[in-house]
Parts: structure tokens; C-alpha cells; sequence
């Protein structure tokens, strides 16, 4: 279960404790679009690390890449999103709010259905599922509108625009001069910029079909519906993994790398229980993939898509070659022979990530009467691992504490704090994720031991502070998601 009801609590620590905050605040803000604070650029950057480390580290045949996120215009074109990446919408031209034809539709059937009206739900949906082929798409669902008097969920008014095609890429102008040619799109997937550069690999790594090309980077698309916190934003970060396999063998490595992929995901602490695999339906699959899963996870807004794992089969390959006139095939030279592999690609959003990361850990628990707001945080992925808390602000203390800070600095993130009291101090690490706190206390002095506190079950213990790092190390490999 998740331990939320709404986004709300997530959204608001995320701005109080210097997680996340809203683009451009000071100026009103800019809609679905946000910035990572001191905590949150620590925590995407562990998880980001963690996917480059599962994905190319721990595989000899992938490797990785960096490419720019402006590319030749003609790369939409071959990909097919200049042609198809598109949302069909609807405007209220009354409250001004524009709305996704098919998700409104969706929406009065949900609620037909909920009125007992079956029937008439399912006779919608009918014409739902074949719209595009009476007129066209946008016609067959304005129709569908009309006819059954769907009103505007804000305002509640019947007064609608056409349904117009609405594409998700940004674009902008190239250079000095701005004639149409020179206009660029902002990448809307990283996915493009591994296709583009599959040769290059090839030709100076030391690669054979299998292998892969990781690649994480910005992504802009200019999403309608975007009130989600970081869920759904218009700039975002992707992680991509493209797999080249020989074709025949393609649904093989679907099917694993949809394991591996979910395995990831329960292995950076991840509670088992609020994710699923959810396979897509063959008829409402992608025109060229033969197969397509999300990895989803129970936020508190339901289960929702974290990652997807699709096999593109040759459609990215095939049209490069076409579109660019370069020869993107492969020679099989074990075997003499030719063919243009196929792709498994994984692809997961960074932000949501770290979202799902924020929503699992997240815990309010009750302690001695008193309330206490805790992120379980894998504590490899944790932006403060460590804090270094003198029990009170004494040159004798202070000293010692000083020194275990710049000793642990060098493996782990700390944080040295001395301000309030130690019962303050613990509170404000458990809301920022710190699982382990190294309190130093008078009787330590005689002794050489400081006490480790664990933010998890606030269980304490003394140990001699040379062996602080060994014991951090330790129980950090140990954790286990509670
Ligand atoms: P959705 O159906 O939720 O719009 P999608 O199917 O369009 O997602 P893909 O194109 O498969 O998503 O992109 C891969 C991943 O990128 C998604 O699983 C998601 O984690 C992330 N992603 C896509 N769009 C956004 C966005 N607007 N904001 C944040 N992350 C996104």
C-alpha cells in the first residue's frame, strides 16, 4: 500500500526540506516544469548513477552515449514523430481549458458505468475503439462528443472547439537567419540520438549483435494535461537503454529484459507490492512494435507507468536508412550474413523515478505521543548518508565531530549539524533520508566510541569511531526495504 492518499504531503516536503521546487518560482512559476534543490539534485544523481551502473558496469556488450539534444530535423521525420506525435484535443472555449478528446470520452464512460448505464458505456466505447475509421480520427471524436452532449468537466458548459491535432515537439529556430528549414525540434525522447549513432558504435567499439547503448539525458515534450507534480512535466529526463538483437530472437530478450528491468526497480528499495508489469494489449500496440509493457507503480494518483519496455523490431533502423541513405544493416560475420537487427529498448523517467523513489519511502509514524515525518531511502541512493551531530556545542565535542566529517567525506555524503537539540537534529535527518546519524557524547571522549543512530527503527548503538566507515559500509550493503 502506499502510504498516501495525494501527492500533496510529497509536494510539500519535496519544497520545505529543498527537494524540488517549481521553475521560476519568484515569478509565479512555470507550469510543469521544475527544479531540483540541494536534496534533489543528491538523490536524481544517485538514482541516475544507480542506472548507469545496472545498465552498463554490470553488462560487457552495452555501452554508452551522450548525444545532443538537437538533431537534423529529418530525424523526426524518419521516426515518425512529425507525422504521428500528436494528442487529439478539445478546447472549452467558455472556461478556455483544453482537454484530450479521447481521455474526455473515457472519462463520461467511467462515469456512465459508474451510473449503472452499462449499456449505453459500452456502445461509447465501441465507437471509441473505432474511431478514425468513419471519418477521420479527429472528426470521429468530435462526433462522439456532440452526440452524447459531454459537457466541460470545469465549467460544465456544452461549448466546444473543433478536436484539433496538437503536437507534443517543441520547436525553435537554428542559427541566425530563420527560414523554415532551420527549424529544430527539442529532442522528445533520447531514443532517437542512440538510432542515429548505432553505426558509430559499431564501427569503433568493440561490439557484436547483442549488445546495447545506455543514454540518459533531457527530454521536452509539450504536454497538455500537466498537473502531476514531476509525474508528467514538459522538460524531463529520460533514461534509455536500446538492445540490438538478431530477429528471431527478439522475443527472448523481451521478455528478460521486462524481468531485469523489474527486478531493478525492487532492488533500489522498492516495496515488491506496489509494483506490476501491465503488457499492452496487441491491438492497441504501437504501429511498429510487436510488443510493449509499462512497469508501473502504485503512486497516489493509482498505478501509473514508471517505465516502459517496448521491441521496436527494425522500424527505427530501417527508416534511418531510408530517410539518410546510409546503410544501417549488419554483418553477422560468424554466420555470413546480413540483416538489420532488432531493438528491445527500456525506457524510464528519471523524474518519475524519483517520485516513486519519494512516494515509497515516505512514512508518518507516531513516536512517544509525538509524530515523525521519515524517508526510508535506500541509503545508497539518500542525498545525506551520514549526519555528524557533537551532542551539544563544546570545543571537546565539536573537535572530535570535525574530525570523523572530514573522515567520512571522503566516502559518503554528510551532513554536520550542531544547531537545536539532538532530538530537532535526528527529526530534520529523518525527513531528509539520512539513515545513519554519528552522535558524539562525552563518555566517548574516554573511550574513543560515538553512537550510531538508525533512522529506520531510531535503534542506537555505541562503536569505537575507528571503525565508523566499516560499520556505515556494512549495514549500508544490509538494508533492506521496511
Ligand atoms: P505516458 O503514457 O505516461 O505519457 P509515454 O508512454 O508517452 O508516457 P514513453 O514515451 O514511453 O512514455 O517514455 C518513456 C518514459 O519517459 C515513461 O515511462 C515516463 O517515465 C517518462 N516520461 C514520458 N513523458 C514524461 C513526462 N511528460 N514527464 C515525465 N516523465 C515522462
Amino acid at each position: 500500500m502506499s502510504n498516501l492518499d495525494s501527492l500533496d504531503k510529497i509536494v510539500s516536503l519535496a519544497k520545505s526540506r529543498g527537494f524540488i521546487f517549481q521553475s521560476s518560482e519568484i515569478y509565479g512559476g512555470l507550469s510543469a516544469v521544475y527544479d531540483y534543490g540541494p536534496l534533489g539534485v543528491e538523490l536524481k544523481r544517485n538514482i541516475r548513477n544507480a542506472w548507469w551502473k545496472e545498465m552498463t558496469q554490470r553488462h560487457d556488450n552495452i555501452v554508452g552515449v551522450d548525444a545532443a539534444i538537437f538533431m537534423h530535423p529529418k530525424v523526426w521525420e524518419a521516426s515518425g514523430h512529425v507525422g504521428g506525435f500528436n494528442d487529439p484535443m478539445i478546447d472549452d472555449k467558455q472556461s478556455k481549458k483544453r482537454y484530450r478528446a479521447d481521455m474526455l470520452i473515457e472519462q463520461f464512460i467511467a462515469k456512465l458505468n459508474k451510473d449503472g448505464k452499462g449499456e449505453k458505456a459500452e456502445e461509447i466505447q465501441q465507437l471509441l475503439d473505432t474511431s478514425g475509421t468513419r471519418k477521420s480520427l479527429t472528426e470521429d471524436l468530435y462526433d462522439i462528443i456532440i452526440e452524447n452532449e459531454i459537457k466541460s468537466p470545469d465549467s460544465g458548459a456544452f461549448d466546444w472547439t473543433e478536436v484539433r491535432q496538437f503536437n507534443l515537439m517543441f520547436k525553435t529556430q537554428f542559427g541566425a537567419t530563420s527560414s523554415e528549414e532551420d527549424g529544430v525540434y527539442l529532442r522528445p525522447e533520447t531514443a532517437q540520438g542512440i538510432f542515429v549513432n548505432y553505426k558509430n558504435v559499431l564501427d569503433t567499439s568493440r561490439v557484436s549483435v547483442p549488445f546495447g547503448i545506455a543514454q540518459t539525458g533531457k527530454a521536452f515534450r509539450n504536454e497538455v494535461v500537466a498537473r502531476q507534480f514531476v509525474f508528467r512535466m514538459r522538460e524531463f529526463e529520460q533514461m534509455e537503454m536500446q538492445y540490438f538483437v538478431e530477429p528471431g530472437t527478439d522475443k527472448n530478450a523481451y521478455e528478460e529484459w521486462l524481468q531485469k528491468r523489474l527486478n531493478w526497480h525492487k532492488s533500489i528499495g522498492i516495496r515488491e507490492e506496489n509494483l506490476r508489469t501491465a503488457p499492452h494489449p496487441q491491438d492497441k500496440l504501437a504501429h511498429y512494435a510487436r510488443a510493449a509493457a509499462d512497469i508501473q507503480y502504485k503512486y497516489p494518483i493509482g498505478w501509473q507507468e514508471v517505465e516502459g519496455i517496448h521491441n521496436r523490431s527494425d522500424f527505427d533502423l530501417t527508416q534511418h536508412q531510408e530517410f539518410s541513405g546510409k546503410k544501417l544493416d549488419y554483418f553477422d560475420q560468424k554466420n555470413q550474413k546480413r540483416y538489420i537487427p532488432y531493438v528491445i529498448e527500456t525506457s524510464v523517467g528519471l523524474d518519475r523515478l524519483t517520485l516513486m523513489v519519494l512516494c515509497d519511502a515516505y512514512r508518518e509514524e507516531e513516536v512517544d505521543g509525538d509524530n515523525r515525518t521519515v524517508l526510508k531511502l535506500d541509503p545508497r541512493l539518500a542525498p545525506v548518508q551520514v549526519g555528524v551531530l557533537p551532542l551539544i556545542k563544546k570545543p571537546e565535542l565539536q573537535e572530535l565531530a570535525y574530525k570523523i566529517d572530514k573522515d567520512l567525506r571522503e566516502d559518503f555524503s554528510v551532513q554536520y549539524d550542531e544547531a537545536g537539540s539532538i532530538g530537532k537534529r535526528y527529526r530534520r535527518l529523518d525527513e531528509a533520508g539520512t539513515p545513519f546519524c554519528i552522535t558524539v557524547d562525552f563518555d566517548g571522549l574516554e573511550d574513543s566510541t560515538v553512537t550510531i543512530r538508525h533512522r529506520d527503527d531510531m535503534s542506537q548503538k555505541r562503536i569505537s569511531v575507528d571503525k565508523v566507515a566499516d560499520v556505515i559500509k556494512t549495514e549500508m550493503k544490509n538494508w533492506k526495504a521496511n
